[in-house]
């Protein structure tokens, strides 16, 4: 009884949900929270049933004993007086969850939204959709790969950083339907959302790459882009003893896209330390005109490749591995069709990457597939109840948690003008950040907006290598990461950016 009300009473309500391009937008229909949803997924687990087995009536339910054996414990889960049959046509709403703020993905943009909407909504209103047991902090993988930090050290527990009391469901989400305000986890359980926050990131495509990822089972090839292969680059490295060690660029929009050279960097002063690096010839194929798109940045890059002997090809785009050969082909980009065959002693691949499949057939994608927001209010484009962060949505800039981190505080701020029906007022600029780490002890910290211009936090100039900046990336940043951003305190640099500038930037 109680889900077919609280579904009529949230069919029966509609009224506006905020302003999008200055109108004012009407809520969809939707179901109203379940008082029965928890209960029922309790006694479903009591059961060591699938919640939506409940509603769908599966095999061993057809059996008469076993049958009877669950409507007794159906019995004792819900309150008296309220009869068997009525559950029983109802079961598929009880499957069913709500709440009033619902993220999905609870990687960097996830959990940091979760927490700053855990102070907003209250905690028993928000749910993070994760199938991850651990959340990684990405950006130490670079590191890692050049032995300087343990894959350990840079994963936690997702029960730990899921801000206490909100809901970890442990699900991947297979489809949302942002017209029924509603998505459906691979679990068959069906939740539905008064507000949807999308933080899926980024789909790898290794197996876009013929070859892969068979081919890292060989001892001479890694990447530091999976946990999988993120070790496999510091064997590789140990291993190398003199031929080509080759890096790669792919032909995609990546996330961090000066991590594909960050590791060369790293490669080559390895190589110096160990004497070998004159018996090495270091060579970046990457499928890009330029080697960094903000000029300043790139300028400095350009100086380091130079000199540090280092080649740099472009338009040049990995297409097949032939591991027992330590063979890598390339494509020429300038010229489809054309190939170009490399021998390697060590091979750093960036794979491909795109779009979530799950954003991709839904109706909040772009053409091209990714989360269709505002860039700079990060509302979507046509469902003003749904937001976007991170890595998954088309917002112009380059991809990192650093951008995600400026993007909560403006995605916060959002959230909350939409809640008073009032206009969004603070604009995100497209701040995003990359320490290029340029040996074991310096980086060049490159910081810029949509406009491709750098927007430095310090008032020294950043295109320098610089001792300080190494120590920010790897012992200041992961610290800020962990007690800062995932716990919803920290949204970027820019208020220090305007003390440290006297106001003037
Ligand atoms: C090698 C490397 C180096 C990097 N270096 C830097 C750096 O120096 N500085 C920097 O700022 N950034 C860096 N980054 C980039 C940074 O880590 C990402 O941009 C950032 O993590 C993006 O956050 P996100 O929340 O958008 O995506 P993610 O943190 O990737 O989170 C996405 C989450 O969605 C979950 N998910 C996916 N599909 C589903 C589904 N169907 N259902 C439910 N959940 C799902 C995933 O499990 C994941 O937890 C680096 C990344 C790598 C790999």
């Amino acid at each position: 009884m109680c889900c077919q009300v609280c579904l009529d009473q949230g069919l029966s309500s509609s009224r506006s949900v905020g302003v999008i391009n200055g109108k004012e937008l009407e809520r969809r229909p939707q179901p109203s929270p379940s008082p029965c949803s928890v209960d029922t997924n309790k006694c479903a687990t009591d059961w060591n049933l699938n919640p939506c087995q409940v509603g769908r009536s599966p095999y061993f339910l057809r059996k008469p004993h076993t049958r009877m054996s669950a409507m007794y414990r159906l019995k004792q889960c819900y309150p008296k007086g309220i009869s068997i049959s009525n559950l029983h046509t109802s079961s598929q709403a009880c499957a069913k969850e709500h709440f009033k703020m619902l993220v999905l993905g609870g990687g960097s943009g996830g959990i940091a939204m979760s927490a700053r909407m855990k102070r907003r909504f209250g905690a028993d209103n928000v749910a993070v959709v994760e199938p991850a047991e651990t959340h990684y902090y990405q950006p130490i993988w670079t590191l890692v790969g050049a032995g300087a930090k343990t894959l350990a050290s840079s994963g936690r527990p997702t029960a730990s950083v899921v801000p206490s009391g909100v809901k970890w469901v442990k699900s991947r989400v297979q489809e949302i339907n942002p017209g029924s305000n509603t998505v459906i986890t691979d679990d068959g359980k069906e939740i539905s959302y008064e507000y949807l926050i999308v933080a899926l990131g980024i789909q790898l495509h290794y197996e876009k790459i013929k070859g892969l990822p068979e081919a890292f089972d060989h001892p001479n090839i890694g990447s530091n882009y999976s946990i999988q292969t993120v070790e496999k680059t510091w064997i590789a490295l140990q291993n190398f003893k003199e031929g080509n060690a080759v890096f790669t660029f792919p032909n995609t929009p990546v996330k961090c896209a000066g991590a594909p050279q960050k590791i060369m960097y790293l490669a080559d002063s390895y190589l110096r330390k160990t004497g070998k690096r004159e018996k090495a010839k270091i060579i970046y194929n990457t499928s890009l005109p330029v080697l960094f798109g903000v000029k300043k940045y790139a300028d400095v890059l350009w100086e380091i490749v130079r000199s540090r002997n280092i080649q740099v090809n472009h338009r040049q785009n990995l297409i097949e591995v032939r591991a027992d050969q330590r063979e890598a082909v390339f494509e020429n980009l300038d010229n489809p069709g054309e190939t170009n065959v490399v021998q390697y002693e060590l091979l750093h691949v960036t794979p491909p990457m795109g779009p979530i499949q799950v954003i991709k057939s839904s109706s909040l994608a772009d053409e091209a597939g990714w989360l269709n927001v505002d860039k700079e209010s990060l509302q979507h484009k046509n469902y003003p109840n749904v937001f976007g962060i991170g890595d998954c949505t088309n917002l112009p800039t380059a991809k990192t948690a650093a951008a995600v981190a400026a993007q909560t505080a403006i995605l916060d701020r959002t959230i909350s003008k939409v809640l008073k029906n009032q206009k969004p007022d603070r604009k995100y600029d497209g701040y995003t950040s990359c320490p290029l780490v340029t040996s074991y002890s310096t980086v060049v910290l490159a910081e810029f907006d949509y406009t491709g211009q750098p927007l430095e936090t310090f008032p020294v100039n950043q295109g320098k290598e610089s001792r300080i900046m190494y120590h920010m990336k790897a012992d200041l940043m992961p610290h800020i990461y962990w007690q800062g951003l995932l716990k919803g305190f920290w949204g970027g640099p820019g208020p220090y950016r305007k003390l440290l500038h006297l106001g003037m930037k």
